[in-house]
Order: structure tokens, then sequence, then C-alpha cells
């Protein structure tokens, strides 16, 4: 995963201040694909059909625009990774930022067509008053060590990769380490103990923030659930089949096993 801060390179700006016609665009298609041109942002969209343009503050010291337009093929997020980290970073912000807006342009409590305000990404309906801001999905996800082993399992709907650590949604009303409790007792009917945060990514595939723990095992036996998780074991590190890319939180925590333990 990436270390440096998106901050690094952006400044968030959401009002309509924007002066120069010097610009960088992050431009997605209905795919949530990235156009670039000789993988490198566009920096002209006049002669572009484009659906919506919103300014979203200074990218490497230019303006920076998000985007839509109609177009057939263009990269996906990952594959961006792989060749520049920092248009990855800007991108995983991008497109959060295009799909809020293509997901309320109507107010989903009362039908209205909404109205976007002037300072905040929000997008307000005129009729009943409700604010729609962009949509984050809190999830956890957690390396749980045995002494020298790691606990990996396999989900049913990843059934040809490789076994993968515990990890789910946050549910409405719990905390964060509850829904570390639960979805370890769910998934693998285990308990575990000293439950430690580490560190955090943001994840837009579509839209998660992953919070990334670590915990120790403290009593019951594996079980799996053979619906959601079709088997689950404890790894030594020499056995633990790495991942193609290091572009998740997960490889950072299964990485930093390896290194420790
Ligand atoms: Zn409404």
């Amino acid at each position: 995963m990436i270390k440096k801060s998106i901050y690094e390179d952006y400044e968030i700006n959401f009002s309509d201040t924007y002066t120069s016609d010097d610009a960088y665009y992050f431009i997605f298609n209905e795919n949530r694909e990235l156009l670039l041109e000789n993988k490198e942002l566009i920096t002209d969209i006049s002669e572009m059909n484009v659906n919506f343009s919103l300014f979203i503050g200074k990218y490497k010291n230019k303006d920076c625009f998000v985007v839509n337009s109609s177009f057939e093929k263009g990269f996906d997020l990952r594959e961006v990774y792989e060749f520049n980290k920092d248009l990855y970073l800007m991108g995983t912000k991008a497109v959060l930022v295009n799909d809020w807006y293509i997901s309320h342009q109507f107010c989903g409590r009362c039908g209205a067509k909404t109205q976007i305000d002037e300072k905040d990404m929000m997008l307000k309906c005129p009729e009943c008053g409700q604010m729609h801001y962009p949509r984050i999905a809190p999830a956890i996800i957690v390396a749980i060590r045995n002494e020298d082993k790691l606990l990996m399992a396999q989900h049913s709907y990843h059934e040809t990769i490789r076994y993968a650590l515990i990890a789910g949604f946050v549910e409405p009303g719990e905390s964060i380490e509850e829904a570390v409790h639960r979805e370890v007792s769910e998934e693998v009917g285990i308990k575990i103990k000293n439950l430690k945060y580490l560190k955090s990514q943001s994840w837009p595939f579509p839209n998660s923030l992953m919070l990334a723990f670590e915990a120790e095992y403290e009593s019951g036996d594996i079980k799996v659930d053979g619906d959601e998780i079709v088997k689950a074991k404890w790894f030594k590190k020499d056995e633990i089949i790495r991942y193609s890319s290091d572009i998740s939180i997960s490889d950072w925590l299964i990485q930093r096993f390896i290194d420790t333990y």
C-alpha cells in the first residue's frame, strides 16, 4: 500500500474559486475507468463531450477536476497503481467523487432533483432538505496470530483465489472493535484477545475504508460457516502464498506478520 498522504500532492477545495485554464482532469467512464493519454492525465477537455465536470481542488499545484464522459476503454485504478502510484492515490479520491455525483442526482428520500452545494461536496434536496454526502463504508480486516502462525480463510466468492485475512463490513450501531470480534466469531468461530488498531486505507472498490487490526488467538476451535467462508487454517510465514500486488492493506498486514514473526 502507498505510505504517502494524499495531501502531499492535493489541496482539498470544493468551492467554485478556480481561475486558471491549466488543469488536470480525472476523467471516468460508466465503468469507473480512468482516461489517460500515454499513461498520463488529460490536460485539455475542450474537444470532449462531458457529462459533468466538478472542481475538487489543487493537484500538484494545478486546478483539478473530476469529469465524467463516455469512452470505451480506460484504465482500472488497480492497473494504474502498478505504473503510477501518485496517480492511483489521487484517482481513489476522484472516483469516489464521480460515484457520489452520479448516484445522488435525485433525493433518495423524496425523489426530487438535487442541487449541488456551493462550498461542500454535498448535494442538497430543495424539496425536503435532505443532504447527500459521499458514502464511505467502513470495513475491518484483522491479522490473527497464534504464536508463529497467521489465521487465513478462503472466502466462497473467491474460491479460485488463495487464502485471505478475516475481513468484513462494520454494521450499524457497533464500534469497529465490536465489528472485529463479531466477524471473527461469525467467520471462524474463535475468540481473540489483545486487539490493536494499526492503520487504515481508502479502498474504493467500490467505496470502503479499510481499518486494519492485529489480534492474538485466545480460545476455541476453527469452525467455518461453510457459506461465506469455505476453509480456514493457521499458516506459518513460509506457507503463505503472497498476492501478486502490494496495493492493499491486506498485503501490508501479511508482510508485517512475515517481517515480525
Ligand atoms: Zn428530498
